[in-house]
């Protein structure tokens, strides 16, 4: 058969692959993926580590690469076919990777090692990679009594509908609310691209005048623009009631039952809350951990947010004469005060972040802190012309990866920003053949029978794009949005580990956005902005005041916006800690979790937790304290790079040696240590947040 993604190949061979080949390549590669599983589980020797969980470990690698490029393609340039295909893929790779987690025979041997652990002499990824085995298993009931086992399909398949259910409630209530204006005088203080944009929304639904929905692109800067108070009070009480108005698309009874057969699941598992499983695979380890962290934030940052809303009020109350601020200020008083303050607005800023210098910025950034080289090359096959590649390679000029740039928007990428994999890093062993040694290029190789197969990594983004006079300039928030997917791409580029599952970014979720959210604070620095940040027609270096300002911008009323993060995470844990069944009513449990972090005034008709679709829908659920944790992490770590120098090479050298290519092979709370030289210490983001 003649399907490009069935033969051996290095660098994706894209111009080859056409969507025809997707479904046959991935049907029969779960096939051969089952048929290595049965190699494993028939093998007749003792279960050892190397024959069951390294054996486990090194299946569907041509599965895995030829996923990873469906899914990749299905985000980053798809099309009506690729989208139907995925249809039918996504059911037989879930089907697949059930059948595995059911398989008995093989949690039995991997089992059997895995009591053995301590005395098989295993090195540290070693026991990562056991320990993350052995769990998918267990977490996923495999320990169970046939009973319990029953038991817990029947709650996962309860769950899974009602979280549907509660998705699509949201979504009908989102879509069911329309703020239809036909009297010019109410779009006072609204930006005219909103104005245009809403005018079409108008018109596509066969309306006069403009029609402003509750999705975030019109509900956002309504909220923030919008002069007329009334209207601003009716869209905030109709985005803030989804889910809770008593009717068929009521949410109160589905967040009961989700929160109630979570705990049951947890409990039949084994573990006293929901949070205590979720958190068994987390740098943040229990709920009583997370609920100290947050409490602790709390305490500090309570008395500048209270500060920060005593002085919008006041400035409220000078401008309009508001005498008690109210949810629909917040977003609308915040924005006028910024623009007094700083006026400092994207169109000063881009001249001088032209996407071209932009990239030569944070690959400079990148070659002195860990000696990485980005060079541009035109043999490797890409899925779009737009599409860049380039080789890195180290001081010594060895291959570190093969990296993918995509920049701008076209139809067929999704919204937004973000690294992935082509192909991850590993180290094979290979067999010498002795009639290779002294070959041709009469290399032998370095390491015996250790191969380092070098990963192949992407960052997809969707940046302004050039036009016929002017080249892509960036907005400040796209410069730090390359960085932060660039320090995505470095964890993945300079992964050093033996195991893939191990491998880049594969790591903790509340430790994945350290390497990302770091790199960003290179950006606030004028050694940083020196090296790239020019006109671009007049080549001048930006203004040290424009700097400074777009630091002291940063920080703007960060105390209130701490306080809600910190409210949802708290919300979050009091769901999902303890045992939910002596809640009986949603809206006045919620009140109470909130009960610390409220400076607005309650609005009776709104309810949060029916529409909270990170922790009732998404996968957030006891997860959403990690966007905190890990500025905590990032601040308090770029903390020792502003002590030592930002382009400090020692200290460089430990992130690197330590975190950003460590992977997943030891506790994040262990690398984090070994790097920094003591646990992370919040006071750094509250400086930096300038909260103390
Ligand atoms: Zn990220």
């Amino acid at each position: 058969m003649n399907n490009p993604l069935l033969k051996p190949y290095n660098t994706v061979p894209f111009s080859k692959i056409e969507n025809a080949h997707f479904l046959p390549a991935i049907s029969q590669l779960i096939e051969k993926t089952r048929d290595e599983i049965d190699a494993i589980t028939s093998n007749t020797e003792k279960p050892t580590f190397k024959n069951t969980v390294e054996a486990l470990e090194n299946t569907g690698e041509q599965l895995d690469r030829a996923t990873s490029i469906f899914f990749n393609l299905n985000s980053a340039e798809t099309n009506d076919e690729i989208q139907k295909i995925a249809q039918e893929v996504s059911p037989m790779l879930t089907e697949f990777s059930n059948d595995m987690l059911l398989n008995e025979k093989l949690f039995e041997r991997i089992k059997t090692v895995y009591k053995q652990r301590d005395s098989l002499n295993l090195t540290e990824e070693q026991h990562m990679l056991l320990d993350k085995k052995y769990k998918a298993f267990s977490r996923n009931g495999a320990n169970l009594s046939e009973e319990k086992k029953t038991k817990l399909r029947k709650i996962d398949a309860e769950l899974s509908k009602l979280k549907l259910t509660f998705g699509e409630n949201v979504l009908a209530e989102t879509n069911k609310f329309e703020l239809h204006i036909t009297d010019e005088k109410d779009l006072s203080g609204l930006p005219e691209g909103v104005i245009e944009a809403t005018a079409q929304t108008a018109d596509e639904k066969g309306k006069d005048g403009w029609v402003f929905t509750l999705d975030y692109p019109s509900y956002v800067p309504f909220m923030t623009y919008a002069d007329n108070r009334e209207l601003r009070k009716k869209m905030a009480i109709a985005f803030g009631a989804k889910g809770f108005h008593n009717d068929e698309l009521d949410n109160q009874q589905n967040v009961l039952q989700i929160a109630t057969l979570r705990h049951k699941r947890a409990n039949l598992l084994g573990y006293e809350s929901h949070a205590h499983f979720v958190l068994e695979e987390r740098m943040a380890e229990t709920p009583e951990k997370v609920k100290s962290f947050l409490n602790e934030l709390l305490e500090k940052a309570k008395p500048a947010a209270q500060k920060e809303f005593d002085e919008l009020t006041q400035f409220a109350k000078e401008l309009d004469g508001i005498d008690r601020l109210e949810k629909w200020d917040g977003a609308y008083y915040s924005e006028k005060l910024k623009q007094k303050l700083f006026n400092l607005d994207d169109e000063k800023l881009k001249p001088y972040f032209e996407l071209k210098n932009v990239i030569n910025g944070v690959f400079t950034v990148a070659e002195k802190l860990y000696g990485l080289h980005f060079e541009e090359v035109h043999n490797i096959d890409k899925y779009h012309p737009d599409v860049k590649t380039y080789e890195v390679k180290d001081d010594e000029g060895e291959l570190v990866a093969i990296f993918y740039a995509d920049f701008h928007p076209r139809p067929g990428k999704r919204n937004g920003a973000w690294m992935t994999s082509y192909k991850p890093q590993r180290k094979i062993e290979v067999q010498i053949d002795p009639n290779q040694v002294g070959n041709s290029n009469g290399k032998i190789p370095a390491s015996a029978g250790i191969k380092n197969d070098r990963p192949h990594i992407s960052i997809v983004c969707n940046f302004t794009k050039p036009t016929a006079s002017k080249p892509s300039l960036l907005t400040f928030n796209e410069v730090t949005t390359l960085f932060h997917e660039f320090g995505h791409a470095l964890h993945g580029m300079l992964a050093n580990t033996h195991y893939p599952s191990l491998s880049g970014t594969s790591v903790y979720w509340d430790f994945v956005e350290l390497p990302s959210q770091i790199l960003e604070n290179w950006c606030y620095e004028k050694e940083t902005l020196e090296l790239f940040a020019t006109h671009y027609k007049t080549g001048e270096v930006i203004p040290m005041e424009y700097v400074e300002k777009i630091k002291d911008s940063a920080t703007f009323l960060e105390g209130m916006a701490t306080l809600r993060q910190l409210s949802f995470g708290m919300l979050d844990m009091a769901w999902h800690g303890s045992d939910p069944s002596g809640i009986k009513d949603v809206k006045a449990f919620e009140v109470a979790a909130f009960d610390d972090t409220q400076l607005y005034p309650d609005v009776k008709e709104n309810c949060m937790s029916t529409s909270f679709s990170h922790i009732f829908q998404g996968g957030y659920s006891a997860g959403y304290y990690s966007y905190k944790w890990a500025e905590v992490l990032d601040a308090d770590a770029f903390a020792l790079f502003k002590q030592e120098g930002i382009f400090n090479k020692k200290v460089a050298d430990r992130f690197k040696g330590f975190v950003l290519s460590q992977g997943g092979t030891m506790d994040p709370m262990e690398l984090y240590i070994k790097f920094r030289g003591q646990k992370p210490d919040p006071e750094a983001l509250l400086k930096r947040a300038g909260l103390l």
